[in-house]
């Protein structure tokens, strides 16, 4: 098992919500192949450009809100040399919780890709700085899931609004301030004198 799936391991805890949901653009880009050859593809410097939607990945999908979102896959398969490889860009518009408030949001996560396309779980102690191994099971490989696992490698675990979720901060502050209210009245409740004698000493 390569070191790479090994850190899958690590799940963000998304609270879902689920009454709301975001409505997302038409595709305008053409949806990118499933099962590809990537030995094949590395040797003819395919590039593949294109958009998968998050309902094709259902692992990503159980981290977020809903499978609405998109990723816009922009990738190159290549040669370093004897070394086959496959880099790229990739940019998912994601609906998820925000951690803090509650409330669903939309994240955009970026990342980029830089894999050398191995046999044997050996080659990857050998590899050049800055490429992660990708064991190849078959000959046949699936880039939507190789995407998946690179965007579950690139997922915060815990996902805020970037700016103060001023909605749960005001809600917070009504809460505490009924809570201090709650708390005097019970204290006149259980013992009056003892409030009696707190004015005394003012
Ligand atoms: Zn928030």
């Amino acid at each position: 098992m390569d070191g790479r799936r090994k850190q899958l391991k690590y799940k963000a805890f998304l609270l879902t919500t689920g009454s709301e949901t975001y409505t997302i653009a038409p595709l305008m880009q053409p949806l990118i192949p499933e099962f590809l050859d990537f030995v094949q593809k590395a040797d003819h410097g395919t590039g593949i450009k294109g958009v998968c939607p998050v309902s094709r990945m259902q692992r990503l999908a159980a981290m977020l809100l809903d499978d609405s979102g998109s990723v816009a896959v922009d990738v190159q398969f290549g040669r370093q040399g004897k070394l086959r490889t496959l880099g790229g860009e990739l940019s998912a518009n994601l609906n998820v919780v925000c951690q803090r408030c509650l409330q669903p949001m939309q994240y955009t996560l970026q990342t980029r890709m830089n894999l050398a396309l191995i046999r044997d779980d050996a080659d990857a102690d050998a590899l050049p700085a800055g490429l992660e191994p990708l064991l190849l099971e078959a000959d046949e490989m699936n880039l939507a899931a190789v995407i998946e696992d690179e965007l579950l490698l690139a997922l915060p675990l815990v996902l805020v609004h970037e700016q103060d979720c001023s909605d749960f901060l005001q809600q917070q502050a009504q809460r505490q301030k009924q809570e201090a209210v709650m708390a005097a009245e019970q204290k006149v409740k259980t013992n009056p004198f003892a409030v009696l004698k707190d004015l005394h000493k003012e």
